[in-house]
């Protein structure tokens, strides 16, 4: 691996309050699908779906890794830690995290979105388009847990859900 490899870390958003005091943290969704599915697209372009979709779980799963270890508390039981992570979701603009189903021995879990801010309301292509989401759950429980998962979402806005829905396994 050469050294100049790096990876995603926390203070790359640096210090929000300082740089943007009027502004503040707030921006509108439209500017964020905006980045992400002109960005997308190009990207599928020129290297293809599969290899994009790969990109941005891999993206997704460093993103959920710092996300866990600067603003959860991995030392939380599992019901208290999902309760933090739902509120963290909400609070931050990500969507409304259900846990459907939880089997904490096995590390087997069915999570539902709801206000999704990657996909709620996008057009219905038949595709599932939250890959991004699919590394981030994979991430944040990869921090909390110490082992890997497989996320797959099964249901999203863009299937013609209403929620995105995302079985999670450990491996
Ligand atoms: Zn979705």
């Amino acid at each position: 691996m050469s050294n100049s490899l790096k990876s995603f870390a926390w203070k790359d958003i640096g210090d929000i309050a300082k740089g943007r005091p009027t502004m503040g943290v707030k921006m509108h969704v439209a500017v964020y699908r905006m980045f992400q599915y002109s960005l997308r697209n190009v990207l599928e372009n020129k290297y293809g779906k599969d290899a994009i979709k790969h990109i941005l779980v891999e993206a997704g799963r460093v993103s959920g890794i710092e996300f866990c270890t600067h603003l959860l508390d991995i030392d939380l039981a599992p019901p208290d830690f999902f309760d933090a992570l739902k509120q963290k979701m909400e609070e931050l603009g990500i969507g409304l995290l259900e846990v459907v189903q939880a089997d904490f021995e096995n590390l087997i879990f069915i999570l539902t979105v709801s206000e999704d801010l990657d996909c709620s309301g996008v057009p219905v292509s038949g595709e599932t388009v939250c890959h991004y989401d699919e590394g981030l759950v994979m991430g944040i429980l990869e921090k909390y847990t110490g082992k890997q998962f497989v996320v797959k979402e099964t249901d999203c806005w863009s299937t013609g859900h209403w929620a995105c829905r995302f079985h999670v396994v450990a491996i």
